[in-house]
């Protein structure tokens, strides 16, 4: 039996290389580069590409591939461990080329792709020498993509796609969009969807606006979740990514790794806030004594480090599932878990931590009111929270069956009757000499 919570040494070398190089010289990047996904800005071109040089030449580039896409083949608990440090900082992910959402494009790329269609998207996505866009949820609905409209006819050798996409990440900075679209509507509704590779700058490509979260200002900020209209959008037959119909299998598999991995890197970011939060409980002084002097005080941070810790626990044994069974369908449960806890962890820490700051916490001085936000970007993108809670109910009552009796199977009396039926003799006996 092996039960370990150990990082082998070798690893954790790595492991301090990494966090020190996070801490020193990519966290300050955070300040000066406004969009690591803006492969356009001259700053951006200047300091990020030198840092991914020393990242490969440490040999920790794009951590979550296999090997036969040039990766280490880590396997998730190791990626854990990588992740959560690099989710300390904005731009971490892209110098490790291992940045949401091109991680989930390149998994479905390189498990559906065409020998062309990884040669022309998936390589470059790999070398982050372009940057993708998945694009799947409708204004009128994203948490029930049975009611998306967008549709895809095919005229001669070409489809040619119609319709409005929402909050499209990135598309604006990315060469292509993978959209999701209604083919063929007569069929049963999980069949009725394709998924296809359309090239960013396809003509009828409209981005409508660049849509904001709400710490964002507009006309000051860029957003960068784009409204998309697609007007007569034509791309050629081979540009359909998976089986036609198939478009929600072809999501199923991005999003499996997509949520865990968003997991990994909100457990780092979640451990910097309570850093930030126990260092300032332990600096203010009020009515004569530290904040953490203070019961409630010590509540919050108890409380937070209770949650922190079984968060990432769950994460890192959700992990060790997905590389014993290497199959998303057995872990779904597991995953949709880690999904609901994550919302909640952060948003909780991250309002204490406002909390415990006061007016400081409160301004745009510290980011706790940015973090609450992101903690809501984490309850919504990839499924909302109620949806994968359902997920998780099902699975769980998977596992039981039943009672076929009025009273439940653990009803006391019917417990009573048969223990005593069971123990008749001993009971017998001992009522004889009583
Ligand atoms: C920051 C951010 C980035 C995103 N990036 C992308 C992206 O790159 N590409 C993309 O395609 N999409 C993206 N999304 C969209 C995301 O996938 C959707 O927001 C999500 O699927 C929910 O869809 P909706 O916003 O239309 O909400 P709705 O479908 O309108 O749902 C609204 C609310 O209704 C409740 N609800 C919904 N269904 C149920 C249910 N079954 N049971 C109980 N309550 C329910 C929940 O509270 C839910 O939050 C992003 C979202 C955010 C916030």
């Amino acid at each position: 039996m092996s039960w370990d919570f150990e990082t082998d040494e070798e690893f954790q070398a790595e492991l301090d290389w990494i966090d020190e190089f996070v801490r020193t010289e990519i966290e300050p990047l955070d300040f000066v580069v406004k969009s690591p996904y803006d492969l356009n800005d001259p700053i951006r071109a200047e300091v990020i590409p030198p840092l991914q040089e020393k990242v490969q030449a440490r040999g920790l580039w794009a951590c979550h591939l296999g090997p036969e896409l040039g990766g280490l083949g880590y396997g998730q608990v190791k990626l854990a461990l990588m992740n959560e440090i690099l989710g300390r900082a904005r731009s971490a992910p892209t110098v490790f080329g291992c940045q949401a959402p091109d991680t989930g494009n390149s998994e479905i790329l390189a498990h559906f792709g065409t020998d062309e269609q990884k040669e022309r998207f998936l390589e470059p996505l790999l070398r982050n020498e372009i940057v993708s866009c998945y694009s799947m949820t409708e204004p009128q609905g994203g948490a029930d993509p049975k009611v998306f409209t967008t549709r895809a006819e095919l005229d001669g050798d070409e489809w040619v796609i119609n319709g409005e996409k929402w909050f499209s990440s990135n598309a604006r900075y990315s060469s292509f969009l993978i959209v999701m679209v209604v083919t063929d509507p007569d069929n049963p509704p999980y069949q009725q969807q394709s998924m296809f590779l359309v090239p960013t700058d396809t003509p009828g490509v409209e981005i409508v606006r660049n849509v904001g979260l709400g710490y964002e200002t507009p006309g000051v900020d860029e957003g960068s979740h784009a409204y998309i209209r697609y007007n007569d959008v034509r791309v050629p037959a081979d540009n359909l990514l998976g089986p036609r119909g198939g478009g929600f299998v072809v999501a199923q598999t991005r999003l499996g790794g997509g949520r865990i991995h968003h997991a990994m890197r909100t457990s780092g970011r979640v451990q910097r806030i309570f850093d930030m939060m126990c260092e300032r409980a332990i600096s203010r002084t009020t009515q004569g004594e530290l904040l953490s002097k203070k019961q409630m005080v010590q509540e919050m941070i108890a409380d937070s480090w209770i949650e922190m810790e079984m968060f990432r626990l769950l994460v890192l044994r959700t992990a060790w599932r997905i590389d014993k069974y290497q199959d998303y369908k057995r872990v779904r449960k597991d995953i949709s878990a880690v999904k609901v806890a994550m919302p909640g962890v952060y948003r909780n820490i991250a309002s204490r931590a406002l909390q415990i700051h006061g007016s400081l916490g409160a301004s745009w001085e510290m980011p706790f009111a940015k973090e609450v936000i992101e903690s809501f970007h984490m309850a919504l993108a990839d499924g909302p929270t109620e949806v994968h809670k359902v997920q998780v109910a099902r699975r769980v009552l998977d596992d039981y069956v039943p009672c076929d009796d009025l009273f439940p199977t653990m009803h006391l009396p019917k417990r009573q009757a048969a223990a005593e039926a069971q123990y008749a003799d001993v009971l017998e006996r001992h009522l004889e000499t009583q």
